[in-house]
C-alpha cells in the first residue's frame, strides 16, 4: 500500500520552494532592519497553555487541537497558533528583565483540525512579531508597519486591505456584552447551534458568524466601538490618526472581533481583495502575560499565513525565479573533478551558484543534465582543457563558447563580461 501524506498537509518543493525562501528572506530582512529578534519556540507545548491562553471556548480550543497524551501521560497539544508559546518563553526566561520593549518576530508550522478548501490546511505556516512591553498605540502601528512594509515589497499592498477595529478594555467589553445579549435575546432561537453556545460563553464571536440564518439576525447589531470607555477611545483615535499621517490605508471593520480570548483595545486583519481570504490578523494583548503567571507586559502582535501569502503571489504571478544555476562544471573524469572542486567553492564564495557532476556521468550525460537543469553557463573541463588548465566556458543560450585559464578569479572575469 502506498503511504501518503496526512490529510491536511502539503509538500513543497524545488519552484515552489524558491518562493518560499524569497519570502523568508525578505522577512528576516525587514525584522533584522527594525532590531527585532528571531524566536524559535517548541512545536508541542502543554496543552493548558492554550486552554489557559486562547481560551477554552474558542473553537481553536473546542475543535481544532491536535492533542494528545504522551508515553509519561502529560497532556500534549501541537501549536495552533504562536503567540501563546512566545508568552510563555518571555515569562520562563525571564525578557522582562530585559531592556524593554522586547521585539520577537518568529515562522513556523501550526496545527489546526480544520476542514480543508483553498487555503485552509491542517498544517499550515505562519510569520508572526510580538512586541511585548509597550502599551502605546504607536507600538499598534509599529507593528502593523511590519506587515506593510513586507506586503509592500512583496507586491501584494494592492491586492489586500488592512481592516481595524477597537475592542476595547474588560471594561467596555462588560457593557457591550450585555448590550449584545439583549439585542439577541428574542434573536438567539433562531441561530445556528454554534451561535447559541456562544451566547452564553462568548458573544462576541457570534458577531462574525458566517452563517446565513445567523447574518440575517444581526442586522442592527450594537458595536463595540459605541461602548468605547475614554481611554480606549482616545488610543484608538490616536492609531487612526497616526496611520493617516504615515500613510498607511486601512478601513474600519467593526465586525472584526478575532477568536481568541486574549485580545484587547486594537484589533486587525489583513484580507485578500479577490479572493476574499484573511491573510493575517492580531491585535493587541496586555492581559495575557498575567494571565500566563508573568508580570504585567502590555503587548501586541500577529500572524500572517505564508501559506496564503504563496497562494497570492503564485495567483498574481509575482514571482519571478531567477536564481538558476549560473555555472555547471562538466569534468571529464576524478582527476578533472579534483581541479575544479575548490574553484567551484570560491565560485559560491563569489556569489555564483555553482554546480558540480556528482554520479561519474560520461560527458555527453553531463551536457544533456545542464541543458534540463536550465543552467547559464557550462565549464566543460575534458582531456584538451586538462592538458592546458583551461577550460570551455559555454553560453547555454547562444552556444558561445569560450576558452579561459582555470581560475576562479579568470571564470569570474569572464562570466562578468559576459553577463
Ligand atoms: P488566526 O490565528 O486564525 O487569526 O490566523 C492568522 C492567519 O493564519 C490567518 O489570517 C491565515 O492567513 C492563517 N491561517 C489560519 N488558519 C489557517 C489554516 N488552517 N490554513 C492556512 N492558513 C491559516
Amino acid at each position: 500500500m502506498n503511504i501518503s501524506r496526512a490529510k491536511g498537509t502539503k509538500d513543497i518543493f524545488f519552484d515552489e520552494m524558491k518562493i518560499w525562501e524569497y519570502v523568508e528572506e525578505n522577512i528576516k530582512q525587514i525584522c533584522s532592519r527594525r532590531n527585532m529578534n528571531q524566536i524559535r519556540t517548541p512545536i508541542f507545548e502543554d496543552t493548558s497553555l492554550f486552554s489557559r491562553s486562547v481560551g477554552n471556548e474558542t473553537d481553536i480550543v473546542n475543535k481544532e487541537m491536535y492533542t494528545f497524551l504522551d508515553k509519561g501521560g502529560r497532556s500534549i497539544t501541537l501549536r495552533p497558533e504562536l503567540t501563546a508559546g512566545v508568552v510563555r518563553a518571555y515569562i520562563e526566561n525571564g525578557f522582562s528583565s530585559m531592556p524593554s520593549p522586547v521585539k520577537l518576530w518568529y515562522t513556523g508550522t501550526m496545527y489546526r483540525y480544520e476542514k480543508m478548501q483553498k487555503g485552509r490546511y491542517r498544517e499550515f505556516s505562519q510569520f508572526g512579531i510580538e512586541l511585548l512591553g509597550s502599551d502605546s498605540y504607536l507600538a499598534d502601528v509599529e507593528a502593523i508597519s511590519v506587515a506593510y512594509e513586507l506586503f509592500r515589497k512583496l507586491g501584494l499592498l494592492d491586492k489586500l486591505i488592512l481592516r481595524i477595529n477597537s475592542i476595547g478594555c474588560s471594561n467596555c467589553r462588560t457593557k457591550y456584552v450585555d448590550a449584545l445579549k439583549e439585542y439577541l435575546a428574542d434573536k438567539i432561537d433562531n441561530m445556528c447551534e454554534d451561535c447559541k453556545a456562544r451566547y452564553v460563553k462568548n458573544p462576541m464571536r457570534i458577531i462574525d458568524c458566517k452563517q446565513d440564518s445567523c447574518k440575517s439576525q444581526k442586522s442592527n447589531l450594537p458595536m463595540i466601538t459605541d461602548y468605547l470607555c475614554e481611554e480606549c477611545n482616545k488610543d484608538f483615535e490616536n492609531l487612526k490618526s497616526t496611520l493617516n499621517a504615515v500613510g498607511m490605508k486601512y478601513e474600519i471593520d467593526k465586525t472584526i472581533v478575532r477568536g481568541l480570548d486574549y485580545y484587547n483595545k486594537t484589533v486587525f486583519e489583513f484580507i485578500s481583495k479577490d479572493l476574499d481570504l484573511a491573510v493575517g490578523g492580531g491585535g493587541r494583548y496586555d492581559t495575557l502575560v498575567e494571565v500566563l503567571d508573568g508580570p504585567h507586559t502590555p503587548a501586541v502582535g500577529y500572524g500572517l499565513g505564508l501559506d496564503r501569502i504563496i497562494l497570492l503571489l503564485k495567483e498574481y504571478n509575482l514571482f519571478e525565479n531567477n536564481k538558476n544555476v549560473d555555472i555547471y562544471f562538466v569534468v571529464q573524469d576524478n582527476n578533472a573533478f579534483s581541479k575544479v572542486f575548490n574553484i567551484a567553492n570560491d565560485l559560491r564564495n563569489l556569489g555564483y551558484i555553482a554546480d558540480i557532476d556528482i554520479c561519474g556521468r560520461s560527458i555527453k550525460a553531463q551536457m544533456k543534465y545542464a541543458a534540463k537543469i536550465n543552467t547559464k553557463y557550462t565549464c566543460i573541463i575534458g582531456e584538451d582543457e586538462l592538458k592546458e588548465n583551461s577550460c570551455s566556458m559555454k553560453n547555454m543560450d547562444t552556444s558561445e563558447q569560450l576558452k579561459v585559464n582555470l581560475s576562479a578569479q579568470k571564470i569570474d572575469n569572464m562570466l562578468k563580461g559576459g553577463k
